[in-house]
């Protein structure tokens, strides 16, 4: 513990993308292996929080444990199998997941482009499957490194192993608290390959036909994406957010058959499973709570799947506006909202 500085009443206020203020009762960075051993073994049994970039947690009063950031920055990559084009890269849980987008994309490196610009970083991105654009997490990571937070065993996970789903995974369900991710390892396929861009979802498409753009790489679609997001997404650096707040909700036909009969403008979208996924942006808006204000939290004024921290709200207040946009979505339409944000 000689090396390792313990920070004690530290403000996390910058350190999440709401931006309320909480306090930790003690706060640490950590490197590498050695460093995270020593400083789980310092807790003991006192609370640990592993803490990423702070953009998918809200905070509704003080942390009375040990908030742990892992800053790990390696990287690393190699062929999969000497004949094919594809290469397998490792990045470490501190790295920032855009930078490992643009790193693998500036290395003629295809998968990720279509999660360019997700907050946060590499070691979080498997805790909820990070998705958007019509990609998800899963679809290129071949395993996840991970030390048991008890007896500090090393293990490597499996996508099976993880069992991914729509924002989901073992890691916030049955595994819980169990693991600290130490680097993630993605299968990505050299851009020279038969690899072909995911241009399906979004307006992806009609922003390459605008742009002319025939036979887009990697790094089209990430440009895209990024323009994109910068248009519809407010910038947490200018105010207080975590993207989406909600998960969109799954409904059976049944359901969805009564809900067009009564909303014919609701989108659907077709599930794997037979469901149907509706657009909880689309429920809290046509429930009149775009803009809407609950103490100092708000509502995005474009986006009503985004909650906001206009500047001085805090944890409770915009827990309180969830709690009551999910109460009236459940009045008015029997469908149930699930958090997507983590909330402590
Ligand atoms: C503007 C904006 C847009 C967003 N858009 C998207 C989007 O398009 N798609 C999407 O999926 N998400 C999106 N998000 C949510 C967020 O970016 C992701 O969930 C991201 O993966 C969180 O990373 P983080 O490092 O900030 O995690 P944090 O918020 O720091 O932590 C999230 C959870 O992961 C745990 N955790 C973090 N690191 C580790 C680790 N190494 N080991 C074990 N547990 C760990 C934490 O304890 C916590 O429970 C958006 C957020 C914002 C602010």
């Amino acid at each position: 513990m000689e090396t390792l500085k313990v920070h004690h009443n530290y403000s996390l206020q910058s350190l999440t993308t709401f931006q309320v203020p909480v306090i930790a009762a003690q706060f640490m960075e950590v490197n590498n292996l050695a460093e995270l051993i020593s400083a789980i073994q310092y807790a003991g049994d006192q609370p640990i929080l592993i803490l990423g970039g702070g953009s998918n947690l809200l905070f509704t009063h003080d942390y009375s444990g040990i908030v742990i950031q892992l800053k790990s920055q390696g990287y690393s990559k190699e062929k999969f199998e000497t004949s094919s084009n594809l290469w397998k890269v490792t990045a470490d849980a501190g790295m920032n997941w855009d930078d490992l987008v643009e790193r693998t994309i500036s290395e003629g490196l295809g998968g990720l482009e279509n999660l360019s610009l997700i907050p946060g970083t590499v070691g979080a991105s498997p805790i909820q499957n990070i998705g958007a654009y019509g990609v998800e997490l899963k679809d290129t990571l071949l395993s996840v490194q991970v030390l048991n937070r008890k007896d500090f065993t090393i293990h490597s996970l499996s996508v099976e192993d993880c069992k991914f789903g729509y924002r989901d995974s073992i890691f916030k369900n049955s595994e819980k608290n169990k693991w600290v991710i130490l680097s993630v390892t993605f299968l990505l396929s050299q851009a020279d390959s038969s690899y072909s861009v995911n241009t399906g979802y979004g307006n992806i498409q009609s922003a390459l036909t605008n742009k002319n753009i025939l036979n887009p790489t990697s790094k089209d679609i990430r440009d895209i994406v990024c323009e994109i997001r910068r248009s519809k997404l407010p910038d947490p650096q200018l105010i207080g957010n975590a993207g989406s707040f909600f998960k969109n909700p799954e409904v059976s036909e049944e359901i969805k058959n009564e809900l067009i009969h009564q909303w014919p403008d609701l989108p659907v979208y077709p599930t794997a499973n037979n469901n149907y996924k509706l657009a909880a942006g689309w429920l809290i808006e046509k429930a009149g709570w775009k803009g809407k204000w609950h103490g100092n939290a708000r509502v995005h004024e474009l986006q009503a799947l985004v909650l906001t921290n206009p500047g001085k709200a805090t944890g409770k207040e915009i827990y309180a506006l969830a709690l009551s946009i999910q109460n009236d979505i459940r009045n008015k339409f029997g469908v149930k909202l699930e958090m997507e944000v983590n909330i402590l």
